[in-house]
């Protein structure tokens, strides 16, 4: 039912589309220093000011949430159906073909930062209301749109606006690809430590380091050797390097050798698509004949714990994998060893089955021989059965106007609706688009972004009437 008249609906709305999501996307909506009213800076209140402009000219009720998030009702029914979209964006970077911040259409796609990440998807959602309005399907319930401003930066935003209001029965987020992400991993990133005295006997590291965040892959580590001949470091640096794969820079320093390691940054949730720089560097560390100390005993405790190359927790004990979310990953991310201690971090992904018994507590053990102290806990995984009348029904709108099977998959990466309980990840890209999110040329296909507006209707009709 009402698949021919969503068809004719949409036929030719691709201008319509193309105007609104050039007047959101022309909005740099990156975070800023939160100013009187604007929790998230100018840039993400006056994008979320367009959205609710943009909405109210469709003539829905709108309401903004203190500037954290924007809401727009379809009717003054019991809401039952959240849309989760979000109007901000990661800074533009550079390598652009055109102006980030004017979006420009190219054949069947449009230009500019946010059109993928999340204004285009945003845009449709929007389309798919007004169809259902205009269309003028009896609907008992409301859906309501709720457009946050901090999607990329914390989500403050949407945690602001849960703390005040219930979430619907069914919400979805299309921040991300179709079909449907029903499960995301949960994140076990503890903090593991050891201090020492100072100790004078060389070989002895000075210093090493490398990481700046949390959640990525270091592409950078370094060190500092005291008491060792720069031809000695490079023989050993050049055997590590035929096992890591890393390329290792060896140069004297004030009369120490200092060691410059370049792997591959990537998202620590698919470490495997990196080449992690600290578990280079450690590997050729634990390779030089250090003299016996504290700091020697930490460097080769984490180069068998967290060896190179092992993305799964296999060394650390807590290798686990389960049918619906996958295998378990690590990624060692953070690190910095001085000549009196040291400490690291490692951010892992978890799938569903993992509990604190079978991975905190296995990590703890792992280390307490050596010495060294580890902190952390457990952040659930999220799941929606794949088998709920919600996805499904989701599921058969995307196979309906796609042509595509629908099917259920996770993610290592948490999106919007980690937190939100019968939450999912429903488009609005089509698998296989290349939609450059967060790097230079971002787009989207204007096509696509129709299909996922049709999507939306029928679900929106399904669900509400
Ligand atoms: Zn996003």
């Amino acid at each position: 039912m009402y698949r021919e008249k969503i068809e004719a609906y949409f036929a030719g709305r691709e201008d319509e589309l193309i105007q609104m999501l050039t007047r959101l996307a022309s909005v740099k909506s990156v975070r800023e220093e939160a100013q009187e009213g604007m929790p998230f800076g100018k840039g993400p209140a006056d994008a979320l000011a367009v959205g609710l402009e943009l909405a109210g000219e469709m003539g829905f009720t709108t309401r903004n949430v203190d500037n954290y998030v924007g809401v727009v009702d379809l009717n003054e029914h019991k809401t039952i159906l959240g849309i989760l979209c979000h109007l901000d964006v990661v800074g533009e970077g550079t390598g652009w073909n055109t102006p980030p911040y004017t979006p420009t259409v190219i054949g069947d796609e449009i230009f500019g930062r946010g059109v993928s990440d999340n204004k285009g998807p945003a845009v449709a959602a929007l389309l798919a209301l007004k169809a259902v309005k205009e269309l003028g399907v009896p609907l008992k319930h409301n859906v309501r749109m709720i457009m946050g401003t901090d999607e990329e930066s914390g989500s403050g935003d949407i945690a602001y606006y849960f703390a005040r209001e219930a979430a619907p029965k069914y919400t979805f987020s299309p921040d991300g690809t179709f079909p449907v992400v029903n499960t995301e991993k949960g994140g076990l990133k503890p903090t593991f430590s050891r201090s020492w005295p100072v100790s004078e006997a060389k070989p002895r590291v000075v210093y090493a380091k490398g990481g700046y965040r949390l959640n990525v892959v270091p592409p950078e580590a370094e060190a500092l050797v005291e008491g060792m001949g720069q031809a000695h470091v490079e023989k050993v640096c050049e055997t590590v390097a035929q096992k890591t794969g890393a390329t290792y820079e060896v140069s004297m320093e004030d009369g120490k050798v200092k060691i410059f390691v370049k792997g591959k940054g990537e998202h620590a949730s698919t470490p495997h698509k990196g080449l992690n720089a600290i578990t280079a560097l450690i590997a050729a560390l634990a390779e030089l004949p250090l003299a016996e100390s504290e700091s020697k005993k930490a460097i080769h405790a984490l180069n068998t714990l967290i060896p190179h190359g092992d993305f799964s927790g296999t060394a650390l004990g807590i290798a686990q994998s389960d049918a619906i979310s996958g295998s378990l990953t690590v990624a060692f991310t953070l690190f910095e060893l001085s000549q009196t201690g040291f400490t690291g971090r490692f951010d892992g992904r978890t799938p569903v089955c993992t509990t604190e018994e079978n991975s905190l507590d296995v990590v703890v053990k792992a280390f307490a021989p050596y010495g060294i102290t580890v902190e952390g806990k457990l952040t659930p995984s999220h799941h929606t059965p794949g088998d709920s009348p919600f996805v499904k029904t989701l599921l058969k709108a995307y196979e309906t106007y796609s042509g595509n099977k629908g099917f259920c998959e996770y993610t290592g990466g948490g999106t919007y609706v980690h937190n939100i309980e019968g939450g999912v990840c429903f488009g609005a890209t089509m698998p296989g688009f290349e939609t450059n999110m967060h790097g230079a040329n971002e787009k989207a296909s204007i096509k696509d972004l129709i299909t996922a507006a049709k999507i939306f209707t029928q679900v929106i009709i399904d669900l509400c009437s």
